[in-house]
């Protein structure tokens, strides 16, 4: 009697297992463990930075106006809409006279939160592009890891570098004006100097609207799309403010409260892990099953 308790205890002990850790451990590493997209139809579940993504499709890492970077971090993964936001901006770009465009971070296979870095992509739909235009040839495997980006914004993080040409005020408005496209996410620096060049050239103002400044984002642009069509579990964002945000919002981020934010007193808060727990209901099984 004994020993068949035993055998029983031992046989159900590593079928428990991996269903009471899926529930302790940081979701990160859960998502950031499967390499392969789910064999489903395409869905985004939950927020940008909560959330997951079913039935994603891999970025061709050489595509026609385009190159994926950073290979490695298997992050080149999205929504079938963002795959196809990218092979229209790669066209627009060409069209413009930007050689090709570096594709940065998209999202994981499953999407879900990521081991290092970003807080948002967890959807497969936000994706980063470089502010390096891509070189008139197709980059090996080890450039894609080794190359760096050009960083457009100067060292007073108030102007732009040497770096910024006519070309990156084309390109960026070109993503904006994308009817998939909700925001774009660019050093305030960057912005400003966008909506200054937009006087200067005399354009139109509308597409300003969905460029928003925030830290960082000197390197590349940041574009985030609108909830796609037959994802109702997808959480949009609130749309940006009316206007073209050239205006005491964007000064602010020129203030020293902005551009040397003070240390809050007191100890460090530490971030708790976001667990399965956090995410949408559907997000478990992408990675339990
Ligand atoms: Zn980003």
């Amino acid at each position: 009697m004994a020993r068949s308790w035993l055998l029983l205890i031992v046989l159900t002990l590593p079928l428990a297992a991996p269903v009471a850790s899926a529930e302790t451990e940081p979701a990160k590493r859960l998502f950031g463990a499967v390499a392969d997209p789910s064999p489903q139809a395409p869905e985004v579940f939950g927020g940008y930075s909560k959330g997951c993504l079913a039935g994603a499709m891999r970025l061709a890492p050489t595509g026609e106006g385009w190159q994926a970077m950073r290979l490695s971090r298997n992050r080149n993964f999205g929504h079938p809409s963002m795959i196809a936001f990218i092979e229209r901006l790669s066209t627009a770009a060409q069209a413009i006279g930007w050689p090709g465009v570096l594709v940065g971070d998209i999202a994981q296979p499953r999407g879900g939160p990521m081991l290092t870095g970003h807080r948002s992509h967890q959807t497969g739909i936000d994706a980063d592009f470089w502010m390096r235009p891509a070189p008139d040839r197709e980059l090996t495997r080890q450039e894609r890891e080794k190359l760096s980006s050009f960083n457009v914004v100067a060292p007073d993080r108030k102007s732009l570098s040497q770096a910024w040409t006519p070309e990156h005020y084309d390109v960026i408005r070109a993503a904006a004006e994308d009817l998939g496209v909700a925001r774009i996410f660019v050093n305030a620096a960057i912005k400003q100097g966008l909506c200054e060049q937009a006087r200067d050239r005399g354009d139109d103002r509308g597409w300003l609207r969905k460029v928003r400044p925030w830290w960082g984002h000197d390197h590349h642009f940041h574009v985030r799309l609108h909830c796609p069509p037959g994802s109702p579990g997808c959480q949009a964002q609130d749309p940006p403010p009316p206007g073209d945000g050239c205006d005491a919002t964007l000064a602010w981020w020129f203030s020293d409260e902005a551009l040397n934010p003070k240390p809050k007193p007191g100890p460090k808060k530490v971030r708790k892990a976001v667990t399965l727990a956090d995410l949408p209901e559907a997000c478990r099984s992408l990675v339990t099953r």
